[in-house]
C-alpha cells in the first residue's frame, strides 16, 4: 500500500518541517517550506499533507500550491526522494493495486476540503512579459497571491463555463480573475478586473444568488481581529482581512461577530456616500479606522504604491482604530463634507 510508504517518508523528513504536527489520521500540518509561510507571524502553519485515495498530497493555504507528495518531497528533500521513488515503485505499485495490510484502516476518512482551482491560467504561470502579470506587479500585489489569481482572455466565455447567467458581458473582455471562497473553501463568487478597454472596471458575480460575496474568508483566523475593506486587492496587503467588494462593509456581520471586526473604509473624506456610511457604522458601535491626516492616498493599494510597507499600514490601522465617542471625535476631524 503506497500510502504507507508516503506516511513513512513524511515522518522521516518531519524534523525538517517547522512546527510539524499531526492533526488527525492522515492529516499533518506545518509551516510551508515552499513559500516560507508568513514571515511576520512565525507560528502561522498553512502547509497540509492529507490523504487522497492511496497517496498523500500537499497543499498550502498561503501560496496555494497543491501537488503530489512526490513533487513535494522533490522540493524538500531530493535525497529522500530517490529512496522514496525506489520504494514506492519497486513492485510496479502505481497506487492502484489493492493488496491489503492488516494494520491499515480502510475506512474512508473525512477529506479536508481544499480550494478548487479555476480552469484558467494562474498569474503565476504566465510569462514575465505578459500584460496581466505586469498589471499585478505594477499594483505590487504580494507574490504569494500570484497562484490564486487568474487571467481570462475572454471573461464572458469563462463566466459561461461556471454556469453563471449574465447578459451584459461583452466578448473578448480580458480580465484579471479573483476567486472568492467561503470558510469551507467552496467557490462562492468571482471578480473580474478589466485589463482592456472595458468601462466597467470591476464585475463581481456570485455563484449562487444566496451566496455571500466576501473575499478572503478562507484565510481568516477567527480568533484575531478581522479587518474589513472594500477591495479584494486591498485586503491582500493586510494579515487578517476580508473584502466586501462594495462599500457595504457592515455586511460581514452575517458571518463574523461585530466585536471581532474592524471596518476599514477608504480614505475619502470628501466622498459623501463613504462619510455617511462611516457615521452610521459609528452609531452602530462598530470599530472603525479613521485615517490620520498625513495619509493622502485613497485606499490601501494606493498607500502601497505611495511607498508605505504593509507592516506600516497595519501599524497605522491598529493605532487608528476607534469606537463610539472617540471614533465620533476623530471622524468629525477627518471628514471634509
Ligand atoms: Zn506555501
Amino acid at each position: 500500500m503506497s500510502v504507507f510508504i508516503d506516511r513513512q517518508f513524511l515522518l522521516r523528513i518531519s524534523p525538517k518541517l517547522q512546527r510539524f504536527s499531526q492533526k488527525k489520521d492522515d492529516l499533518y500540518n506545518f509551516r510551508c517550506p515552499l513559500c516560507g509561510d508568513s514571515q511576520k507571524n512565525k507560528t502561522k502553519c498553512r502547509g497540509y499533507v492529507y490523504r487522497k485515495k492511496n497517496g498523500y498530497f500537499y497543499m498550502c493555504h498561503n501560496c496555494g500550491i497543491s501537488t503530489t507528495f512526490y513533487n513535494f518531497l522533490e522540493k524538500v528533500d531530493p535525497t529522500a526522494l530517490r529512496e522514496y521513488a525506489l520504494e514506492r515503485y519497486k513492485d510496479g505499485d502505481t497506487g492502484n493495486n489493492n493488496h491489503k495490510r492488516a494494520d491499515f484502516n480502510e475506512i474512508k476518512k473525512e477529506t479536508p476540503k481544499f480550494k478548487k482551482s479555476l480552469e484558467l491560467p494562474t498569474i503565476n504561470s504566465l510569462p514575465e512579459a505578459h500584460f496581466a502579470k505586469s498589471y499585478v506587479q505594477q499594483r505590487k500585489i504580494p507574490e504569494s497571491f500570484f497562484s490564486q489569481l487568474y487571467y481570462a482572455e475572454d471573461f464572458k466565455q469563462f463566466v459561461e463555463t461556471l454556469g453563471i447567467e449574465k447578459e451584459s458581458l461583452h466578448k473578448d473582455d480580458k480580465r484579471l480573475v479573483i476567486p472568492f471562497y467561503d470558510k469551507e473553501k467552496n467557490l462562492i463568487a468571482i471578480q473580474g478586473r478589466a485589463l482592456g478597454q472595458s468601462k466597467l472596471r470591476y464585475i463581481t458575480l456570485k455563484m449562487d444568488e444566496d451566496n455571500q460575496k466576501i473575499f478572503g474568508c478562507d484565510r481568516i483566523n477567527e480568533d484575531e481581529l478581522i479587518y474589513v475593506v472594500e477591495g479584494p486587492i486591498d485586503s491582500m496587503f493586510l494579515e487578517n482581512a476580508v473584502a466586501t467588494a462594495d462599500s457595504n462593509l457592515e455586511s460581514v456581520i452575517s458571518i463574523y461577530d461585530k466585536s471581532k471586526v474592524v471596518l476599514v473604509f477608504d480614505n475619502e473624506p470628501r466622498n459623501k456616500e463613504i462619510v455617511r456610511k462611516i457615521d452610521e457604522s459609528i452609531e452602530k458601535h462598530f470599530n472603525v479606522v479613521i485615517w490620520p491626516e498625513m495619509i493622502e492616498s485613497k485606499d490601501i493599494n494606493d498607500m502601497i504604491l505611495d511607498g508605505f510597507s504593509p507592516d506600516e499600514i497595519q501599524d497605522i490601522i491598529s493605532k487608528n482604530t476607534f469606537v463610539n465617542l472617540r471614533a465620533k471625535a476623530e471622524f468629525v476631524n477627518w471628514k471634509k463634507v
